[in-house]
């Protein structure tokens, strides 16, 4: 069996306590695909010691040639796509397909970041005194802690890790303890693409260990964290502490709208792809379908139809649509909720079960589920699953069906499915969400576009595109006076 390893300060190392825990594929539960080292606290300390030391020389590299190496990590990783999204279905379980889409995520996050080398655009403005020259620059942080979810093994850290590096701040990186393989290849392919040393550390092992060792570190100077609203919250809180900056990325509730002159056909694609893709287990994932009653009983019957031909199996395969649950707590979550929906008096009109027959009893898999007649205050329409689990709502109108997809306490994703202009514009001004689509599944998002929620989806922080450039450094002011003279701002300058 594979035994992997962290990396820190420059060399792969088994950690300190000698032990390991064990990565395991979801498709088939008796699959060990390697061992990884079960970190802790002192482990964490050494990898931040070495952050800290490069960053007083990874920050004086000129960002352009930050930037040329992540143009490397984007051609390695474009030729290693398909061995890496085939290690990530063994790990994760989602299909083939969305593991490329994942990597190719990483590819284009690692070329705008290269090419953001070249920007990291600055301000100068003008100066209220005479012969002086006033600007802002935007300068590296230090050591930052990255701490990810397993549903996007490769595209979550690479969205942190490239911005991160090419401002020039140096990492210690803990992924996800259900996917740490496709962690582990990122930093081969950094090594390879010649990242100096100290600069990125990998640690491996629990949240609570590992992620907590991180998050109070003094020496660690910000904090991305994608993951759970409950463990944004306490991460939120531990940080106070050191007062360092702190980006979250939570969970979401995320619903589509069917208006009633929506093309059905395309709406039908779309909540496919938005409620089972990633079985369900993505951020955006569509959980809430909110369907105008003149429509309802068209698209549940049409929907049922589509749901039931989807074919769960081994991701790996080609006739696989929906892979398993990536844990065996994951799913119980799952099975959890249709229970409570059951209890509600929500209507079972499809799936509902785990699914067993052909291998499947050996994975964590469960049948794409939909629950219909869903009330807006079930706590199947208000809390995240996190699952292939889908409640629909019937509603009567644009302003009740834009009331009730606000109505939750997050606000990352959003969809309508319309023809009529006024309402897509009346929607894309009235949903309270850090992402609207128009005719379009709430599922999508592109690497260099901002990506974030509002609400208890995070802490008003943005990844991707741009923004998160503005996360990842610090504003230095700059006022040279070239007069020869004291100038006193707001008193001589009459
Ligand atoms: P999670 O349980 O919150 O874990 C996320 C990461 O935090 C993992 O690396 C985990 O380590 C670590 N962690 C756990 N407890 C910790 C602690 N006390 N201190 C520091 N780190 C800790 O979330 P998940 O189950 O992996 O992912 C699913 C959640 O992520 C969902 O709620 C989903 O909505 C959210 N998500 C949000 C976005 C977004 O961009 N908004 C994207 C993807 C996922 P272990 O793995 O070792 O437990
Ligand atoms: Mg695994």
């Amino acid at each position: 069996m594979k035994k992997f390893q962290n990396y820190i300060n420059g060399k792969w190392c088994d950690a300190k306590s000698g032990q390991v825990f064990e990565n395991r594929n979801p498709a088939n539960n008796n699959e060990v695909l390697g061992t990884f080292p079960k970190s802790s606290k002192e482990d964490v300390n050494e990898a931040v010691a070495a952050a800290k030391k490069a960053f007083e020389s990874w920050r004086l590299v000129p960002a352009p040639k930050r930037g040329d190496i992540m143009k490397k990590v984007g051609d390695i990783m474009t030729e290693r796509k398909e061995e890496l999204a085939s290690a990530m279905t063994k790990e994760m379980g989602k299909v083939l397909l969305e593991t490329r889409g994942d990597v190719q995520e990483g590819i284009d996050t690692a070329y705008y970041a290269a090419s953001e080398g070249r920007r990291l655009f600055g301000h100068t403005v003008p100066s209220e005194l005479s012969n002086k020259f006033n600007m802002a620059v935007r300068s590296p942080i230090g050591v930052a802690g990255l701490i990810t979810p397993w549903n996007f093994p490769m595209a979550i850290p690479t969205w942190k890790m490239f911005p991160a590096l090419v401002c020039g701040n140096t990492v210690v990186f803990k992924p996800a303890s259900v996917t740490p393989e496709t962690a582990t290849h990122l930093i081969e392919i950094l090594i390879e693409a010649g990242i100096p040393q100290g600069v990125v550390n990998i640690v491996h092992g629990g949240g609570s260990e590992v992620g907590n060792a991180i998050v109070e570190h003094n020496d660690v100077d910000l904090i991305s964290f994608t993951g759970s609203t409950d463990v944004g919250k306490k991460i939120s809180k531990m940080a106070s502490d050191t007062l360092k900056r702190v980006s979250l990325e939570l969970g979401g509730k995320n619903a589509q709208i069917v208006m009633d002159d929506a093309d059905l056909e395309l709406a039908l694609d779309a909540v496919l792809w938005g409620a089972f893709g990633t079985t369900g287990q993505r951020c955006t994932a569509t959980s809430r379908l909110i369907v105008h009653e003149k429509v309802y009983d068209e698209f549940m019957k049409m929907l049922v139809a589509r749901t039931e031909k989807l074919r769960l199996g081994d991701g790996l395969l080609a006739t696989t649509d929906v892979g398993p649950c990536v844990s065996e707590s994951q799913r119980n979550t799952v099975i959890e909720y249709v229970e409570i929906g059951k209890k509600e008096g929500a209507k079972l009109v499809c799936g509902g079960s785990i699914a067993k027959g052909n291998g499947l009893e050996n994975g964590w898999f469960h049948q794409p589920t939909i629950f219909g007649h869903v009330l807006p205050n079930m706590r199947i329409a208000k809390e995240e699953i996190f699952g292939p689990v889908l409640s629909v709502i019937k509603i009567k109108s644009l302003e009740e069906a834009i009331k009730v997809l606000n109505d939750t306490i997050y606000g990352l994703s959003s969809s309508v499915f319309t023809k009529n202009i006024n309402d897509a514009y009346t929607a894309m001004r009235d949903i309270k969400a850090g992402i609207v689509y128009i005719n379009a599944p709430t599922i999508g998002a592109e690497a260099h576009m901002p990506f974030g929620g509002v609400k208890q989806t995070g802490n008003g922080h943005r990844e991707g595109g741009w923004t998160v450039y503005d996360f990842f450094s610090e504003w230095k002011t700059i006022y040279v006076d070239f007069s020869g003279k004291l100038q006193r701002a707001q008193i001589d300058n009459e």
